[in-house]
């Protein structure tokens, strides 16, 4: 069974690469940013949580996360793969993620991490801000989120290094040419 963590910092493509793997390998896509707007559309008690994190482009609570991940996960068939996007952001979700698979009777196959110059990042996010109109896509919460991924998420790439599950991705260019060659990695370990 196949699942993948695709791992980058905020506006390195994660959502768009994960819904061309999803389709292309049969996964369950899930953004726990998108289980987190989700829940602030509809106003449920996580929601109000998660809300006043992410105006701040701070990270929800671990504890906040998993409750929203472990609902998800349960409403899956069973055998299915998933492609984690988003997730996790902190070693101590990281570790979460073990137990969880655990539980499941499976485990992460591989974390892909999609490498983008900052200059660029900064430019997709402003982009997305005009298109997309997310509350989080403005230059002072955008430069707290990239200080948040350097200082708290940076260091769940050593925790997959060390389990040697860690690929890296180059992730400029055109998506097609990045989609290539995740699935030269992932085509690998089918
Ligand atoms: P995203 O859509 O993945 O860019 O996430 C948007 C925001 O949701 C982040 O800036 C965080 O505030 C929050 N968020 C999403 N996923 C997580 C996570 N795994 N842990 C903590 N906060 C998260």
């Amino acid at each position: 069974m196949l699942n993948v963590v695709i791992f980058g910092a905020p506006g390195s493509g994660k959502g768009t690469q994960s819904k061309l793997i999803a389709e292309k390998y049969n996964l369950a896509h899930v953004s726990t940013g998108d289980l987190c707007r989700k829940a602030i559309h509809n106003n449920t008690h996580e929601g109000v949580i998660a809300k006043s994190y992410i105006d701040k482009g701070e990270l929800v609570p671990d504890e906040t996360i998993l409750n929203m991940l472990d609902a998800f996960l349960e409403s899956l068939p069973r055998e299915q793969g998933v492609i984690f996007d988003g997730f996790p952001r902190t070693v101590a979700q990281a570790e979460a993620l073990i137990e969880i698979m655990q539980s499941h009777g499976t485990k992460v196959s591989v974390l892909l991490n999609l490498e983008v110059d900052s200059d660029e990042l900064m430019a997709r996010l402003l982009k997305r801000a005009e298109t997309e109109g997310r509350s989080d896509d403005n230059v002072e919460t955008i430069q707290k989120r990239l200080e948040v991924y350097e200082k708290q998420t940076l260091p769940v790439i050593e925790f997959y290094r060390q389990r040697r599950l860690y690929k890296p991705i180059v992730g400029v260019g055109d998506i097609n040419d990045i989609f290539g060659r995740v699935c030269e990695v992932l085509n690998e370990l089918k």
